[in-house]
């Protein structure tokens, strides 16, 4: 397995000065200092001042060569050395300083497979069985997908392909041959379908509706009380009784007089003492008055008022000994602030209890999630295109009479096939939510944006020293706690607030999902509403309107991706439907039944025999080009008897015009189950007009007959009318 020699390796670079900085054919932020760069000698390469992307974890701004074994560490180092600075024309660009912390990642498995293997890492010493059998060890991780083991087996061979820059040289042998990663790795050629999972629409649905409420109803409350809390803060630093040089006694004094002015206030009031509300903390006291567990005193919220610390409460007796009595007299409040709580008009109910510090900053960071969910899905923009927004990334183009006519969101693409360092400005066509989704992250990071320094839209809103500047990866931590929480705080264990995924699990949101999601439905159901209040269709006048000719951010090749991915599962389904016996009706059923028949005889496709869905999918393929999904039925277009083609002869004759569309006289109709909602809905609307006795006659006759045809296209589905 392994080569039989094994030569000593000098363990300082014959390439690289130690003193070499590690950017030094690299473009540089503007301010970054050359004397600072990093060194090749340094164990630590700091990328930053490299890396143009502010929303960039701080993680991927390092790279870490602290590894135990000087072989691997300088052989690591003159690797990346070498791809951060070098470019090999016809095969390989620099690498772009945000992906080495990837690419020393994608390494290290095999250099320490290698040391595990052999006892050190010497490169002369890997052949190809020792190769093959870092590949089989790489496969025996069940979670890693055929792409990710193609990642892996070519850092491998990129590895040797950089030998002449290695002290230590290249491999005993030309990996693999020479293959290429992915046939090695068993990536299926052609397979090019996004692996990205669709969110369910019952999920998204329900997690924008929630994102809206959030940032329609509930922003108000959660912005009130951060400034209430502000105000208390700063006039607490105004009353600190340890500041003004007082003795003990007389600050007992005045925490004494000052608590009982406060708790006479909240008496006064008909409110209770404040207690903190429990999130995700498990601290109770008890409830002096009706003697059960309760969460504990909310101390913070009183010091604030008193001027104090918790100690000069909670650890003189007098000054317990009132609170106690409070307790006993008036009872607990949950959180304590004083900002009123809007109704939830689905409950008639306060949409929470009132706040204390610790649920405000929660409910901020849900408030967040909920922007972050409305810019991402109904923009189509990418995560990465999401948080390069900055404040002020909004703007509208007015009519002559002063009306908004275009949302305007400028942001930068990393995409585009430009300058991938540092990105491209782009600017997105938008509808009206995203631009309330962003003027309120506008406001909500406005004192965290001040703090940090940073003018990007998404700064982790918390205020801790050792926290990342921007959200970046967070944001999937925050969208799945936002879940969590909307199923904990309006849901139950039986009935959660955000549907389960298919697996009867909570789904778990990343942030790629909204954009393929989001390109599905307007490929495939654009007629679909999102939470009752959003239009696929017109998201996607806005979204093309954007990417008007050549996409910057590819939206439109991904659309159209999706539709061809759709129009497959869709016509798949209806064989399906026909393999079940339910067989659609409308002037092209007769057509489409033919070639069911015909795919079932060729793949003798009966009861009790288990056909390839691939070759399904192969067989329908000519079928699903042709097909588009609509509301009241699906077409099977052919120009040459395309009803809705008949008015405009000089009309564009490659695709239907669906808003034209007669769906029980042309002959490429077809309706099914799934279009028997929206006929019934129109039935139903018109028997509620027949019901008003002066309408009139004529409308009335009208009327009857439209309903009559209706009646007629429906019940071969229906077996009856409504
Ligand atoms: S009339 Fe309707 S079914 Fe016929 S081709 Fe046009 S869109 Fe398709």
């Amino acid at each position: 397995m392994i080569a039989k020699f094994a030569r000593p390796v000098a363990l300082v670079s014959k390439y690289r000065r130690d003193d070499e900085p590690v950017l030094a054919a690299i473009p540089l932020r503007p301010g970054s200092d050359p004397a600072m760069l990093s060194r090749f000698g340094d164990d630590r390469w700091n990328l930053h001042p490299a890396i143009f992307r502010d929303n960039l974890p701080t993680t991927y701004r390092t790279l870490d060569f602290t590894i135990a074994d000087p072989l691997q560490r300088l052989t690591a180092k003159e690797y990346l050395w070498a791809r951060l600075n070098e470019r090999r024309p016809g095969y390989q660009d620099r690498l772009a300083p945000s992906c080495a912390y990837t690419t020393l990642r994608t390494l290290r498995p095999f250099m320490t497979f290698v040391q595990a293997q052999t006892g050190a890492f010497i490169l002369a010493a890997v052949d190809q069985d020792l190769l093959d059998a870092f590949l089989a060890d790489q496969r025996r991780h069940s979670l890693r997908s055929a792409a990710r083991i193609a990642q892996l087996v070519n850092a491998v061979i990129d590895l040797h392909r950089h030998a002449e820059v290695l002290t230590q040289g290249g491999l005993a042998c030309e990996p693999w041959r020479g293959r290429p990663a992915v046939r090695i790795a068993g990536v299926v050629a052609g397979n090019t379908e996004n692996r990205t999972p669709r969110i369910p629409d019952p999920v998204m649905a329900e997690l924008l509706r929630w994102s809206f409420k959030y940032v329609d109803v509930f922003s108000p409350d959660i912005l009130a009380a951060r400034q209430e809390l502000d105000v208390l803060i700063a006039r607490s630093h105004e009353l600190n009784v340890y500041g003004a040089g007082y003795q003990h006694g007389m600050i007992d004094v005045i925490v004494y007089e000052r608590l009982e002015r406060h708790l006479a206030a909240r008496r006064a009031a008909g409110r209770g003492v404040p207690v903190w509300q429990h999130v995700g903390t498990s601290n109770t006291g008890t409830d002096e008055r009706a003697d059960a567990a309760t969460p504990q005193s909310n101390y913070a919220l009183m010091n604030l008022h008193v001027g104090c610390e918790t100690r000069s409460i909670a650890q003189r007796p007098a000054m317990h000994g009132m609170l106690l009595a409070a307790v006993r007299e008036i009872g607990t409040e949950v959180g304590g602030m004083d900002t009123p709580i809007a109704m939830d008009s689905d409950t008639g109910r306060p949409w929470r209890e009132r706040f204390d510090s610790k649920s405000l900053a929660h409910e901020e960071n849900m408030l967040q999630a909920a922007c972050y969910v409305i810019c991402a899905y109904l923009s189509g923009m990418r995560d990465s295109e999401v948080q390069a927004m900055k404040a002020g990334c909004h703007t509208v183009t007015r009519s002559a009479d002063g009306l908004v006519e275009r949302h305007r969101i400028a942001s930068i693409t990393y995409k585009s096939g430009g300058d991938r360092r540092r990105g491209e400005p782009a600017e997105w066509i938008t509808i009206a939510p995203v631009a309330r989704a962003i003027a309120m992250m506008e406001r909500l990071s406005a004192a965290a944006r001040a703090r940090r320094h940073a003018d990007g839209l998404w700064p982790v809103l918390k205020d801790k020293a050792r926290t990342n500047t921007h959200l970046a990866k967070q944001a999937i931590l925050l969208i799945n706690a936002f879940r969590a929480h909307l199923d904990a705080a309006y849901g139950t264990p039986a009935s959660p607030t955000i549907p389960y995924g298919p697996d009867d699990k909570p789904w778990h949101f990343t942030t790629r999902q909204f954009r393929r999601t989001v390109a599905w439905y307007i490929a495939n159901r654009p007629f679909g509403t999102v939470a009752g209040k959003i239009q696929y269709k017109h998201a996607s006048i806005a979204m093309f309107e954007g990417y008007a000719g050549a996409s910057a951010s590819g939206f439109r090749r991904e659309v159209e991706q999706e539709r061809a991915l759709g129009r497959l599962d869709d016509i798949v389904e209806h064989y399906e439907d026909f393999r079940r016996g339910l067989k659609p009706t409308g002037p092209a059923s007769a057509r489409i039944l033919r070639e069911f028949e015909g795919v079932r005889r060729e793949l003798d496709d009966f009861p009790g025999r288990v056909v390839d869905l691939g070759r399904v999918r192969a067989m329908l393929g000519h079928l699903a080009c042709t097909l588009h999904v609509g509301f009241l039925n699906d077409c099977f277009f052919d120009p040459a008897t395309a009803l809705c083609l008949e008015r405009d002869r000089a009309a564009d004759r490659s695709a239907p015009i669906l808003t034209h569309c007669s769906p029980d006289r042309c002959p490429n109709s077809c309706i099914t189950r799934r279009h028997l909602a929206p006929w019934k809905a129109s039935i139903a609307e018109a028997d509620a007009l027949l019901a008003n006795p002066s309408l009139p006659p004529l409308q009335r006759a009208a009327l009857i007959a439209d309903n009559a045809r209706k009646r007629r296209v429906i019940e071969p589905l229906d077996g009856g009318t409504p």
